[in-house]
């Protein structure tokens, strides 16, 4: 008889020849089609609502009341002529997806059945909010939510099989104002570095231009067929295998990293990209990643309340394309124990009009633009790592963080060798540099040109500037951007400020300018330059040199998280008006309970898979065993019986640690998560070494080989 996973290998074998799904072209001709973009508030508005709209948008303000009936009419004027028929206000509540409740345009009218859509319901929607997490901002006698539009994010199409919705971006708050959602305080914090953005640039005496924070967040993912995924509980209930020996061979030959791509993985990430352009996202790279059945997409960067609104889009749109086409597509941090689990990198920079402030400039006052926007960052992130981790700490990533393949879970920042050399000269005051590109005064006029794309490649740290970005690490591929571009934007906005702090009174006094500068950049440096590491961030040497240098290391979600709540950044976020004292507590609640729920489901996740399939796989395998043994000694056979009861009682030790390692689950699961970690780990031993000796007709669940290699 065939096993289940043996009869899903035959199908998938059988399926190769066919085509997966009538998989969609990219083309360019659908670009933004299903956005309502610039494009199409010109054609669908009056000229003048139009350009008010535009403007708003440019400007991120609130949308002016005179024109809602106007952007509401077009919008719904569009959207139905794209097949909607329905309108939900999309947000972003604590659990870190997105959430939508759907209502139709429909209204009648004396008699008639029309399609409707007033200002009101684009402007504000009032949804139950009951069953969200907010960590005891909303009681339930008070649960309704109101989300309003956020127009820097327009309003978009998602299409199914029958028809399409209208989805309309927006933040999410309870009654009494206090933010429920991600991008509530992610709009406060674009405004407030924008605020201390143009602050400090104008010490240096440039005109007030428009900030844009620009993020590019390269996103992880595995793919798996279906027919694998259904029989693995594990996937289906909480996104990673719990069990599975790792095969001989995995990532070791290093062959699947840019390898060349599956064909039917191409056909799947073709459709992909074919949706997201229609959505308007600028899905840009596509690659294998290090770790077999792993992959990557990266878009272009784009403004970053919009980047983050299209990330979610992304992993929206990977989930469902992949489940089109047979697949599904895993975000979890880490799948599969043994390879390479998957990040999302947050490529992050800030412009000033046409200006990247971290590109090293073309001129001596540039120059020194960028290395005070620098130092600003060192000290932000030096002064904050333990936020920073926070931001970064959940379940799953921490599978990753720290484990040797991941940027460890110490916050550091990598510069590369060069700009590193600028930054000590800086702190000396000397001009001996080795490379050309040695600095000594930061005076505006005695800057000499800095290194360009001079910087290395170093995949070890968490946060490394990469030429004209901050690349930051340490986030999880299921993770929204949200939560951690927050507290990046305040705290780099916090450092702007104490640096305009320092140079504000010296402004129009060249030398005393120039003076306060040095001082502050040197000091800055000084304090804070333990937070640079340019070496190898995997390596125990690391660990310890950090901890010399008091570098915090939380190494699991709940050290981490417990940083959400210390005085330090509740009076910074106060203060920034971003999170307010009780917004963080409720933060701090809701992810730790999140944390969890997902251990414990974990653990009853693993007990129900060794009592329904494993146990009684290996039980069979025992019995088949046994009664080998006792057939050959009733006919007389002497030879091989040793041999046979040799492999009995290697199954047989086996089956009793199962058995207690069950029993110590058992007990645990109602108990506290370091016990279920622990019980968990133990467990995961047993299986992982009963699958290797265990008959591969009888082993119930799909296994890593055949995960991660059959597509
Ligand atoms: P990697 O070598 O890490 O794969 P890439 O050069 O492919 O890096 O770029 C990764 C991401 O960085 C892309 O999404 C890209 O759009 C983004 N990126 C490039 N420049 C900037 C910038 N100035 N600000 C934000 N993101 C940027
Ligand atoms: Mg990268």
């Amino acid at each position: 008889s065939f096993s289940k996973r043996y009869l899903t290998i035959n199908a998938i074998a059988e399926n190769k020849a066919k085509e997966y799904a009538k998989a969609e072209k990219a083309t360019l001709e659908h670009y933004g089609e299903d956005v309502f973009n610039a494009k199409a508030i010109r054609e669908y508005l009056p000229k003048k609502s139009a350009e008010k709209l535009l403007n708003t948008i440019n400007n991120r303000a609130l949308l002016d009341p005179e024109i809602a009936a106007d952007v509401a009419h077009g919008m719904k004027q569009w959207a139905i002529e794209r097949g909607a028929t329905h309108f939900t206000h999309w947000f972003q509540p604590l659990t870190g997806s997105t959430a939508e409740k759907h209502d139709s345009f429909l209204d009648i009218e004396g008699e008639n059945a029309i399609f409707a859509f007033s200002a009101k319901n684009l402007i504000v929607g009032e949804p139950d909010a009951s069953s969200f997490p907010s960590g005891g901002l909303r009681r339930t006698f008070e649960a309704r939510g109101y989300t309003a539009w956020d127009p820097t994010s327009p309003a978009f199409i998602k299409r199914h099989t029958n028809g399409a919705t209208l989805c309309i971006p927006t933040a999410f708050c309870s009654y009494t104002g206090e933010a429920l959602d991600k991008k509530t305080p992610l709009l406060r914090s674009i405004q407030c570095l924008s605020l201390s953005t143009q602050r400090l640039m104008k010490c240096f005496g440039l005109k007030e231009e428009k900030v844009t924070i620009t993020l590019g967040a390269e996103q992880e993912y595995f793919l798996i067929d279906k027919r694998f995924y259904l029989h693995r509980s594990d996937l289906l209930q909480t996104g990673r295998t719990l069990f599975g020996a790792t095969p001989p061979k995995h990532q070791q030959l290093e062959d699947h990293y840019f390898g060349s791509i599956h064909q039917r993985v191409l056909y799947f990430m073709n459709e992909v990209e074919h949706e997201l352009w229609r959505l308007g996202v600028p899905a840009k790279t596509r690659h294998n990643e290090v770790a077999p059945g792993q992959f990557e997409l990266a878009p272009m960067f784009e403004d970053l309340n919009l980047a983050v609104d299209h990330n979610m889009l992304i992993m929206d749109t990977l989930r469902l394309i992949a489940d089109r086409h047979g697949f599904v597509c895993l975000l979890h941090e880490k799948p599969f124990a043994g390879v390479n689990g998957s990040g999302k990198h947050n490529n992050w920079s800030i412009n000033y009009g046409d200006i990247n402030l971290l590109n090293p400039g073309n001129n001596p006052q540039q120059n020194a633009v960028f290395l005070t926007v620098l130092s600003g960052i060192i000290r932000a992130v030096d002064s904050h790592a333990d936020m920073l981790r926070a931001t970064v700490a959940h379940a799953g990533n921490d599978h990753r963080l720290g484990a040797n393949e991941a940027p460890p879970a110490i916050i550091s920042i990598y510069l590369g060798d060069q700009l590193n050399e600028v930054i000590e000269n800086i702190e000396k005051g000397e001009n001996n540099s080795k490379h050309k590109a040695g600095v000594m005064q930061i005076g505006v006029d005695t800057l000499p040109n800095l290194p360009k794309d001079a910087t290395d490649r170093n995949r070890t740290s968490p946060f490394a500037f990469t030429g004209n970005k901050f690349e930051f690490r340490a986030p999880g591929s299921s993770q929204s951007c949200s939560g951690l571009m927050t507290v990046l934007n305040t705290i780099v906005a916090d450092s702007f400020d104490y640096i305009s702090e320092q140079l504000e009174s010296h402004i129009g006094n060249e030398e005393a300018f120039n003076n306060a500068l040095q001082k502050v950049l040197k000091d800055i440096i000084k304090t804070h330059k333990r937070v640079i590491f340019n070496g190898d961030g995997y390596t125990d040497e690391w660990k310890d040199e950090a901890a010399r240098r008091g570098l915090p290391n939380a190494v699991n979600t709940m050290d981490a998280l417990r940083s959400l709540v210390n005085d330090k950044n509740i009076n910074l976020f106060g203060k920034y008006g971003v999170y307010s004292k009780k917004e963080l507590q409720s933060r701090f609640e809701v992810f730790l309970e999140e944390y969890h729920r997902k251990i414990r489901i974990e653990g009853e996740v693993a007990l129900n898979i060794v009592r329904n399939n494993i146990l009684p796989a290996v039980i069979e395998e025992f019995k088949t065993e046994l009664s080998a043994v006792k057939s050959a000694t009733d006919a007389g056979i002497t030879v091989g019986v040793d041999a046979l009861k040799r492999n009995v009682e290697l199954l047989g030790k086996g089956l009793e640690d199962l058995t207690e390692k069950t029993e110590k689950m058992e007990k645990a699961v109602t108990g506290l998560h370091e016990e279920i970690l622990e019980a968990m780990a133990e467990l995961r031993e047993v299986v992982d070494r009963l699958e290797k000796i265990v008959s591969d007709t009888l082993w119930p669940l799909p296994k890593y080989r055949e995960m991660l290699f059959i597509k």
